[in-house]
């Protein structure tokens, strides 16, 4: 039995389509279900769905064999426990800072609210520029409104959400597509099972960009 986590949300909504060019459909609809577990139509195959944070965690222990998650999870939380697979192309966004528009420029410590505490530290150290981290879980626009940060560092698509909070993007920290990620340890113990799958995934990718 392989298993295959999903992060659900946007994600999830990009990811079904590809899946189902892959010839994976899940035996259920996920989205009318509160379950959290679903069979598929390939008997040897079931999807988890899960927050995008928790998949390389599922991945690096081995409950999971391999999963879908954002470039921007698996940056933040960085490990050598699976291999980043394929680049699927699928939800593709940017990981930017911002802050209020036509705000005065700030001297000296910023206060930087992110729920991306490594890599916003990371960004702001190698801009030479001191900054006060504050993780927050959500809605990071609303701590530039409400002047609990100068600055936020959040995922940023069409650019709409910070424009509709008064909000302008400034510094591009990466570009984020959805990442399939495959454990070592499943890579190792179910090579065979693994590698016919991923070949439909890749196939199905291929197929994509030839049309
Ligand atoms: P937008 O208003 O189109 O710039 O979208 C920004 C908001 O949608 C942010 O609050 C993000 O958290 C969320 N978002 C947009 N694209 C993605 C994505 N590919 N993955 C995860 N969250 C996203």
């Amino acid at each position: 039995m392989l298993t295959l986590a999903l992060t659900k949300g946007r994600i999830l909504d990009e990811t079904l389509p590809l899946l189902a060019e892959a010839g994976i459909v899940p035996a259920e609809d996920i989205r009318a279900s509160r379950k959290l577990i679903f069979a598929s139509n390939l008997p040897a195959l079931r999807l988890l769905v899960l927050r995008g944070v928790d998949v390389p965690t599922y991945v690096r222990y081995g409950a999971a064999d391999l999963g879908v998650a954002g470039k921007d999870c698996l940056l933040e939380y960085a490990s050598d426990a699976y291999y980043e697979w394929l680049d699927l192309r699928l939800a593709r966004c940017r990981l930017m800072t911002a802050a209020a528009k036509g705000r005065t420029p700030i001297t000296g410590r910023l206060r930087v609210a992110t729920k991306y505490v490594r890599l916003a530290r990371q960004h702001y150290a190698a801009k030479g520029q001191q900054a006060d981290i504050i993780q927050l879980y959500g809605g990071m626009e609303l701590a530039a409104v409400m002047n609990l940060a100068d600055e936020i560092v959040d995922i940023v698509d069409t650019g709409n959400t910070l424009e509709a909070n008064g909000l302008e993007p400034l510094d591009l920290l990466a570009d984020i597509s959805s990442r399939l990620i495959v454990g070592r340890a499943s890579l190792k113990l179910k090579h065979a099972e693994l590698s016919t799958l991923l070949e439909r995934i890749e196939q199905a990718l291929k197929d994509r960009a030839d049309s």
